[in-house]
């Protein structure tokens, strides 16, 4: 059996190693590949002079043949096209409102056209972000995006730039494009994008999707507001969700980096957005498009209004009190003492030590994956909704397990007194005996710990906050027995995530 189950790990193990061998040939074969492209391809890593976009006269027989289905539109005719291809357009997020938005931009014949992304291609972007290919996991997105779009027409200038757009080279590059696209995912992104548009005075179209909605809107743009008019103030970072963590149908940034896509090539061409002091709502799941009326420019705003207070770039990071990143933040909520590492953790099982696993991820993803170890299911949202409901279940899975052990422990002596033998003895035969010292106010704690896991380990901190908080509470007011020793809750450090990188290789992360 030991054998077997070892061949099986080897032969699981070899598959890897196989895989891994072909996407390192996959990428020395992109790699030679790049070595044959122009410069252009190369991507950038700060904010470099580009030289001026010449404006183009008159087009040529390729670009004739290349161009006709739109050329021969009366709204956008050979004088669209002729201004489309001297206009740059920087793209910033090279993800799943980038690539469509990228990809058409190309395909039209944009004259420039810029990237910025400073992450490289993961699996789990593909599903959305559909220019990067499986085997350009680990390489530069932006260089990734202007690969595919150049194999598309190589006629447009690329400019990718591998690199964090901040306060300090926003400017820089955004004053050498004519119109600029909000392809990201984060708060602190939005308000550097739009101040640094407002002083270069660029037209901002600007694009977020999440779950099964979508929404668009072109900012400073036609005397039309800014981000800044709307939303003068931040949301507070914790009412923020992104993709990582809320989930998203990868075709709705494709509809909406699509439309971002289109309304640039509406203003490069000369037609005009429909969207300044207009926001498009897009409902997946109702299939419903919705274009509502926006407030107009505020003169009272403190960046495009008559007195201004922002009069260059400042620090967004602060300002919003979150991260310029799309990717999750470790939180720090806990002190270490209630934190255990997925080693420690894996010890605990591996001895047997008693304890309730509290697993507060969301119902649906507790179908994806699950610790060897039976858990009690209690969604995070619960605990920020009625914590005292939450807590009761909680004590309650407490008072279960500590039953469950001392029915285990009498059923062990009881069997070592018939035969000296161990026998195991079921949960749910245990949970049908009645015990001693019922008592509501009481948790009987011979289980040492309730351990709290979630995705990633911030939830778990929280929620493990949460609970020393309301049990303290209980104490104080009488809800529970004032011999209540302590319940010991600790979080695991990194949730199934760090499970997956140090413990079990074979656990899927999402
Ligand atoms: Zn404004």
């Amino acid at each position: 059996m030991e054998e077997s189950f070892s061949i099986e790990k080897l032969q699981e193990k070899l598959k890897e190693k196989i895989k891994e061998v072909e996407r390192l040939k996959h990428l020395l074969k992109d790699l030679k590949e790049s070595s044959c492209e122009p410069d252009l391809l190369r991507p950038k890593t700060e904010c470099c002079r580009l030289q001026n976009l010449g404006p183009v006269a008159n087009l040529t027989k390729g670009d004739i043949e290349r161009y006709s289905r739109q050329l021969i539109l009366p709204e956008f005719g050979v004088k669209g096209q002729v201004k489309l291809q001297s206009t740059s357009v920087l793209i910033v997020g090279a993800g799943g409102l980038g690539c469509p938005a990228a990809v058409y931009l190309a395909a039209a014949g944009i004259g420039r056209l810029g990237v910025v992304d400073y992450d490289e291609v993961e699996l789990s972007n593909l599903h959305r972000q559909i220019l990067h290919t499986s085997d350009r996991v680990g390489l530069s997105k932006s260089l990734s995006i202007v690969r595919s779009c150049y194999r598309l027409n190589s006629n447009v200038e690329y400019v990718p730039y591998h690199l964090q757009l901040s306060s300090e080279n926003a400017l820089g590059i955004i004053k050498q494009y004519d119109i600029v696209l909000d392809a990201t995912d984060n708060v602190a992104t939005r308000y550097l994008l739009n101040d640094a548009c407002v002083l270069a005075q660029k037209p901002l179209v600007s694009g977020s999707a999440l779950r099964f909605e979508g929404q668009l809107t072109v900012y400073n743009n036609n005397g039309g507001p800014c981000y800044r008019c709307l939303f003068p103030q931040p949301p507070p970072p914790e009412s923020v969700t992104n993709c990582s963590e809320g989930g998203v149908i990868g075709v709705v940034p494709g509809i909406i980096g699509s439309m971002q896509a289109l309304e640039a090539i509406k203003i490069a061409s000369g037609i005009g957005s429909s969207y300044n002091q207009r926001m498009l709502l897009f409902d997946a799941l109702d299939g419903t498009f919705r274009s509502v009326k926006l407030r107009p420019r505020s003169p009272a705003c403190i960046v495009c209004g008559n007195d201004p207070s922002i009069t260059q770039l400042v620090d967004y990071v602060q300002f919003c009190g979150s991260a310029a990143s799309d990717k999750d933040q470790e939180l720090s909520v806990l002190d270490q003492q209630f934190r255990i590492n997925v080693k420690e953790y894996q010890a605990m099982l591996s001895r047997r030590e008693p304890h309730l696993l509290l697993d507060v991820r969301p119902e649906v993803e507790m179908d994806i994956c699950q610790l060897p170890h039976s858990s009690l299911n209690i969604p995070f949202a619960t605990f920020n909704r009625d914590i005292s409901k939450a807590t009761r279940q909680v004590l309650q899975g407490i008072k279960d397990l500590a039953r469950e052990n001392q029915d285990s422990q009498h059923q062990q002596e009881n069997s070592k007194s018939i035969d000296g033998t161990f026998m195991q003895l079921s949960h749910e035969e245990g949970n049908h005996r009645k015990k001693p010292s019922e008592n509501d106010k009481f948790i009987p704690i011979d289980t040492p710990a309730v351990v709290c896991v979630c995705r990633r380990g911030n939830d778990s901190q929280v929620v493990v906050k949460k609970l020393q908080e309301e049990l303290k509470m209980q104490l104080s007011q009488g809800e529970l027995d004032r011999n209540q020793p302590d319940i010991k809750f600790v979080d695991i450090k990194g949730g199934l995530h760090a499970w997956a990188r140090h413990v079990d290789s074979q656990f899927p992360i999402y």
